[in-house]
């Protein structure tokens, strides 16, 4: 979608911005592709061990387990009495008559094997016999039922015994129970631990992938093992940007100016956030608001981290030079730059191939430097990032198939306890408290107060962020007891509710509903055609819509045979301006449909099919072996563009460039404003 030459990258500080403002989601999508890419590269090249370290167990909470790990014994390993009672046999329990009585022949304890009283086979072969055991204790062969002591009456001799029943035992006392069947009833194997009733050997511990707690712990150790392979922590360099930040130093020393100054608030929140997501957190400290400084402090942080996020700096001001250091310096890429929310509109996500060595991925997250911003965008972005690190990737996963298996924040919905005005121009992460409502049964959210950008209280408390479309001509406020959707970011709800995955995340699916539009502004109908693509149309139009931002969009038709599609091309394009074809084929299949495509075009337009290949390959690099191809028929503009890659080929044409081309196309003059 951007490339990293110069001019994409100075013209930031132009009113005419080079990044395209896109939904949330599309931008989550392209972060954790680029993650799930480059883990893949990762994988194809190195060792997987690299990704992994063996820790004890004490060290274990909270880890990602790279190692599937199934229960080497049973518990219990043998059968186990339950109770402190007597073991019999079930059999002689039901032949029994009031008044007869067993054998007391020895006793087993809890950590001690069974041991009979001399004389005594070892093969419970007579009938009427019974040993003493206590809770815990291994069943000795030959019984299957235990009854509790309380159940029984105890003798020595003929008389009923007061002494400690197992110090009698022990002392070769001959004793004897005897059992009021009327008022007992023993089921057959009572009170009896069957071996492997707990857990039988083979069961699955912990899967790959699954974060460790304190009950696996307890597993594992149950089971003999005392160590467990986790994946290594993913460490994230975290660097506050401005000249106005106090830095540490003049803290201590009193050196610093007072006025325009100001804490740096950035810092140690985004380390604390990423500490808590499980990641191992370095200080880069601060950078001025020069080329060098920022280069510097970036360059060290690119070195030892995996993850770099920074704060402030990345706006369109004078000042705000990350971007261009990044891109012109460290030769990063683009591969978001504006985001259709609030707050956090500046958030930038760039890559850097290659760097230190081959096939290594490093990703920068340059957030805005308000504090609310700089923590939203944390929660949005770092989180999912970090759990698909720690989820891991197969060599045979697709980039789709890891990028909607990632799980992202659980999610609820909620009854507003309050009237919340909606933003104009973009939706909003509201901060919100939760309480449950026993009555209704439901969450409900009370607004942490205004939420301007710089307001930390707004975050004070904040247990979700609800998910608030921007205004429309008919709807600007949310009224209290609507029902809304929520992300959770407290770590006590995500316990209890389970995280979502991408694939079915209504707060992933729903950017059309955030981003929709108060006033359509492009003139133009588009129609999409649609050639083995992976999503579905209602998700093309939605996605299509809220990058062109046009009057209307029509689905035309799926395609699979090159007949059909000429006939849509030769029958459909009628008040049609522009005719998108997405597909999703291979390279070869995509030369030919270009071809055909060609053949039936009036004339071509080679110049937009440049830019449009280049949008799209920026987003996703196997993009560039896509042959995008663009020209007319009649009065229609036709595109041919990749499903991987859309959102940057139609990125490069949104907006003038595509409704001049239009204009050209249909004869029209363009009206200049
Ligand atoms: P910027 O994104 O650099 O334009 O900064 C936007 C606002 O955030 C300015 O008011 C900055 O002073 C403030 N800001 C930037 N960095 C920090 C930080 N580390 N801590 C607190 N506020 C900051
Ligand atoms: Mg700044």
């Amino acid at each position: 979608m951007m490339s990293n030459n110069s001019n994409s990258s100075t013209s930031k500080n132009s009113t005419n911005h080079p990044h395209p403002m896109i939904p949330v989601p599309d931008a989550m999508r392209i972060a954790l592709r680029e993650v799930a890419s480059s883990l893949l590269r990762e994988i194809d090249h190195d060792e997987p061990k690299t990704f992994t370290e063996t820790v004890s167990l004490e060290h274990a909470l909270h880890r990602s387990s790279a190692e599937i790990i199934q229960a080497p014994i049973s518990i219990p390993v043998v059968d186990t009495s339950i109770m402190d009672g007597f073991c019999i046999r079930y059999a002689d329990y039901l032949s029994a008559q009031s008044g007869d009585e067993f054998k007391v022949i020895g006793y087993s304890v809890a950590g001690d094997a069974s041991m009979r009283n001399e004389g005594e086979a070892h093969d419970a072969s007579n009938s009427f016999e019974a040993m003493y055991v206590t809770t815990g204790a291994v069943l000795p062969a030959g019984f299957d039922s235990v009854i509790p002591i309380e159940k029984v009456t105890f003798k020595e001799g003929s008389r009923e015994s007061n002494n400690d029943v197992l110090e009698s035992i022990r002392n070769g006392h001959a004793g004897c129970i005897s059992i009021d069947k009327g008022k007992v009833a023993l089921a057959e194997k009572q009170w009896v631990r069957k071996a492997g009733s707990d857990l039988k050997a083979g069961a699955v511990l912990l899967h790959e992938g699954q974060t460790i707690c304190s009950a696996q712990i307890a597993l594992l150790a149950q089971t003999g093992i005392f160590s467990v392979l986790v994946r290594r922590k993913t460490i994230v360099g975290v660097l506050s940007t401005g000249d106005e930040l106090i830095g540490e130093r003049n803290i201590q020393s009193g050196t610093w100016n007072k006025v325009g100054k100001i804490y740096d608030a950035n810092r140690p929140a985004i380390m604390s956030l990423v500490q808590n997501f499980g990641a191992l957190v370095v200080d880069l400290g601060q950078a001025s608001d020069t080329i060098e400084s920022l280069e510097e402090k970036l360059s060290v942080g690119l070195s030892s981290c995996d993850i770099v996020v920074t704060s402030g700096g990345v706006s369109m001001g004078e000042l705000d030079l990350i971007e261009n250091v990044l891109v012109q310096k460290l030769h990063a890429t683009v591969k978001f730059g504006r985001i259709h929310m609030k707050p956090g509109k500046p958030t930038t996500f760039l890559t850097i191939e290659n760097f230190g060595s081959k096939n290594l991925t490093k990703f920068v997250l340059s957030l805005p430097g308000n504090p609310v911003s700089a923590m939203v965008c944390s929660h949005l972005f770092i989180y999912p990032i970090l759990n698909l690190i720690n989820r891991g990737v197969k060599r045979h996963e697709t980039v789709n198939e890891i990028v909607d298996g990632t799980p992202v924040h659980p999610e609820i919905d909620v009854v507003l306890n309050d009237d919340l005005k909606l933003d104009r121009e973009r939706p909003e992460y509201h901060r919100v408290k939760l309480k449950w409502d026993v009555g209704r049964s439901i969450f409900v959210a009370t607004s942490t107060g205004m939420q301007r950008s710089s307001c930390l209280m707004s975050m004070n408390g904040a247990t979700a962020l609800v998910c608030l479309p921007r205004a429309t001509d008919d709807k600007n406020i949310c009224k209290a007891g609507e029902k809304h959707l929520a992300l959770l970011i407290s770590n006590s709800f995500k316990d209890i509710v389970e995280p979502q995955i991408v694939k079915h995340s209504r707060h992933m699916l729903r950017h059309s509903i955030l981003t929709k539009r108060k006033k359509i502004k492009v003139p133009l109908k588009i129609g999409l055609v649609l050639r083995k693509t992976v999503g579905s149309p209602e998700e093309h139009i939605e996605r299509v819509q809220s990058i062109l931002d046009t009057v209307e969009i029509v689905f035309v038709d799926s395609v699979l045979h090159q007949e059909r599609l000429s006939q849509i091309l030769l029958e459909k394009t009628k008040g049609i301006d522009v005719l998108i074809i997405i597909s999703n084929e291979g390279f070869r299949d995509s030369n030919k449909l270009a071809a055909f495509i060609d053949s039936c075009l009036h004339k071509r337009s080679d110049a937009l099919a440049l830019q449009m290949r280049q949008g799209a390959a920026s987003e996703c690099g196997l993009a560039a072996l896509f042959e995008v191809i663009v020209g007319t028929i009649n009065q229609t503009l036709v595109c041919s563009v990749p499903e991987e890659g859309l959102v940057g080929a139609l990125g490069k044409i949104r907006g003038r460039v595509m409704f001049h081309a239009v204009m050209i196309t249909q004869g029209k003059p363009y009206p200049h404003k």
